[in-house]
């Protein structure tokens, strides 16, 4: 697999200047320490203290393969979502999900539809594969545009849903997106990406993987990189009817997990007060977040995950340089939408010196 870090890969997708000087600037930064990263949609709180102790329990075991490991974690999410573990896939982050997905479905002959804009790395894989990519502009209320993705789905391999969207942390509500599954052509994969499941709130959002039983097509994936604060671990998984996963699985190394990345999600999903405190956590911060910024005359796209859209009105490409030269690295630059600001929620703390930034102008 090449070796592409998100840092690499914002430079290549954002084009800008700014983003490609950034290692430079952190380098010469004399106290790196103090950098404010609200640029990732991590969590910055880490992961649960069980999964921390059950990653120092596993030092041991850093010497074995880790089949054992992959087994429990595999069960373990088969469980919760009421499937079998034939149906669950394990990947390296659902970054390698994505991949996967790219190497097994499009190619020059089957394209690839997605929403623009959305999470970039899944076009990335497809080009990679000679696929055509298609992209469908978000409709007004910031949802999938679910009809011109079905026109433009005719005769492509794979569709990639992102839901809660990246990088507009915006829902597709989940009747609409019901009934596109059912409506799309049973030779093309549909990809539900639900990274930002547990932030959602809104009573029109819904997870799609009970759809999975009657649709050989789907497949969704999760992560433990946000709620679970698991990012810098690398786990992500994804559930499909058995003949999927295999598609998918031929395509992967062995192994692809450590046994680190394991052991720490197996514990994660024994700690069932993680997700309830960390969501609320966020829902309290952005709150705060949205309050601040109207005082400031700015407005938030509405936001179901753990990251804002700040209208600016303006280009936002020398305001992200200038935060970053301040200290604080908000997202990228995102094309389609050259006059938003992607904002991680990161502490309160965190947050206010965000503010403090974005009054300066
Ligand atoms: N999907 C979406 C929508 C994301 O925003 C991200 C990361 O930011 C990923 C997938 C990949 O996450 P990971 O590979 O860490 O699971």
């Amino acid at each position: 697999m090449a070796v592409l870090s998100r840092r690499a890969f914002a430079q290549i997708v954002g084009g800008a200047a700014a983003a490609a000087a950034l290692p430079l600037q952190l380098a010469a930064r004399p106290n790196a320490s103090a950098f404010v990263r609200l640029s990732a949609n991590e969590n910055p709180y880490g992961p649960s203290a069980a999964a921390l102790q059950a990653m120092r329990d596993a030092f041991p075991k850093a010497c074995r393969y880790p089949d054992d490991e992959v087994d429990t974690l595999v069960d373990d999410i088969a469980k919760l979502h009421g499937v079998s573990p034939r149906q669950v896939l394990l990947g390296d982050g659902s970054s390698e999900i994505l991949q996967l997905a790219a190497a097994a479905f499009s190619n020059p002959q089957r394209a690839l539809v997605v929403a623009e804009p959305t999470f970039e790395s899944i076009a990335q894989h497809a080009r990679s594969a000679g696929a055509e990519v298609k992209r469908v502009p978000l409709d007004a209320s910031f949802a999938h545009d679910l009809p011109k993705m079905l026109e433009a789905s005719r005769g492509a391999g794979l569709i990639y849903v992102c839901n809660p969207n990246n990088p507009t942390a915006t829902i597709t509500p989940d009747k609409a997106l019901r009934s596109f599954i059912s409506a799309a052509s049973p030779d093309t994969t549909i990809l539900v990406d639900e990274a930002y499941y547990h932030y959602a709130t809104s009573s029109d959002y819904g997870s799609v993987i009970d759809l999975v039983a009657k649709q050989p097509n789907l497949v969704v994936s999760r992560t433990f990189s946000k709620i679970y604060g698991m990012a810098g671990l690398r786990c992500g998984y994804c559930v499909a009817q058995e003949q999927t996963i295999r598609r998918l699985a031929a395509h992967q190394a062995w192994d692809t997990v450590n046994v680190m990345a394991l052991v720490a999600a197996h514990a994660s999903l024994g700690d069932e007060r993680h997700v309830a405190e960390h969501r609320r956590r966020n829902s309290d911060t952005k709150a705060w977040l949205r309050r601040s910024v109207e005082r400031l005359g700015y407005r938030m796209l509405p936001s179901e995950a753990n990251f804002v859209m700040i209208e600016m009105k303006r280009d936002v490409k020398p305001l992200i340089t200038a935060m970053r030269t301040r200290g604080v690295a908000v997202g990228r630059l995102f094309p389609a939408m050259p006059q938003n600001l992607r904002v991680t929620i990161g502490k309160p703390e965190e947050m206010q010196r965000f503010v403090e930034e974005l009054a300066k102008g």
